[in-house]
């Protein structure tokens, strides 16, 4: 169950077309890391810059983890996507290493979460992550173009042993033990474009219903604070094609909602994503009031800071793995 154990994994070559790790005692198949099959490319403009810019994602060996690369300053340091890289987070999550940095990664990060990606090398052109139509949609689009690929060491998760809780006045984020992911976010949003019951997301994960109810949400924000941020150089490649914009009264996007609960489910999708900075999985259940990337980052430091709070594990087989991961189970032929 530990991760010190991955050395029993053995290679069997010729009964599968690829190597497949089985356990040694059980002779069950374990439960392994992620990595993509190909190259991809993209190009698209970042949303605070409006520049556009070309993102690259090259698969990576095990135990590397998710590792960004600024391609327009040859030789600056790797940026590791893990929380205590997180050096600013009032309008997206930044990677920072010395005077290098990366942001807006979350609504990547939430894809790799989505579809279980343990290691990659992002490599991107320019000071942010391109927003795309300012959901995960187009990085799943992505990701499966390219494929994903087993390798050979076993996945590990977080495993969340005991509640760990921020709060920053009245807006609180948690994890408390539960076997599976559960995310149950409310936001406190009134206004006339969204009903009451539409405040709160409570998401079982699993790679469908990832794909399915969340990945599309896209960022939200208000044609009042546009042109605030805009006076002040930023939100300069924001657009009706990369966010929800809301007057005092209406949602001003032709197209309307992809959810009746859209941005309280970008909420959710933002979540995931701040949360895979991690480094791993999470098997617990996060829930939170009023959160952001903010809260969410103090979260993700307090649960690693709390060893008695979490573990690190992984499964030697791949039925022990929670049902809210067995989505990426990949069918061997
Ligand atoms: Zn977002």
């Amino acid at each position: 169950m530990t991760d010190g154990e991955r050395q029993e994994g053995k290679p069997l070559s010729g009964r599968f077309k690829k190597t497949v790790f089985l356990n040694d005692e059980t002779g069950t198949r374990m439960y392994l890391q992620r990595t993509l099959k190909t190259v991809v490319t993209t190009k698209g403009a970042g949303l605070h810059t409006g520049a556009r810019v070309a993102l690259t994602l090259r698969p990576a060996p095990v135990d590397t983890g998710i590792v960004f690369h600024r391609t327009d300053l040859p030789g600056s340091a790797p940026l590791p996507a893990l929380a205590h890289q997180v050096g600013d987070t009032r309008l997206s999550t930044l990677l920072r290493a010395g005077d290098v940095s990366v942001s807006t990664v979350e609504h990547l990060m939430s894809a790799l979460a989505g579809l279980g990606i343990d290691n990659l090398h992002v490599e991107v052109a320019g000071p942010e992550i391109p927003i795309m139509d300012g959901s995960a949609g187009p990085f799943i689009f992505l990701l499966q173009s390219a494929g994903i690929e087993e390798q050979t060491a076993p996945k590990k998760f977080y495993k969340v042993m005991e509640p760990v809780e921020v709060s920053d006045g009245d807006k609180w984020a948690r994890f408390t033990p539960y076997d599976g992911f559960r995310l149950d976010f409310t936001i406190d949003f009134t206004h006339p474009a969204f009903a009451q019951k539409n405040r709160r997301v409570v998401l079982d994960f699993g790679e469908d219903a990832y794909i399915k109810d969340i990945a599309r949400a896209r960022t939200f924000g208000f044609m009042q604070d546009v042109e605030t941020m805009r006076s002040m150089g930023l939100a300069l490649g924001g657009s009706l094609h990369n966010a929800v914009v809301l007057d005092e009264v209406s949602v001003l996007n032709s197209g309307g909602l992809r959810y009746d609960n859209e941005p309280a489910k970008h909420k959710v999708l933002d979540a995931i994503g701040d949360l895979y900075l991690l480094g791993h999985p999470v098997i617990g259940q996060y829930t939170a009031y009023k959160s952001g990337h903010a809260l969410n980052n103090a979260l993700a430091r307090a649960l690693i800071e709390r060893e008695e709070a979490r573990e690190i594990v992984s499964f030697r087989a791949e039925e022990d793995v929670p049902s809210a991961f067995q989505c990426w189970r990949l069918r061997h032929a």
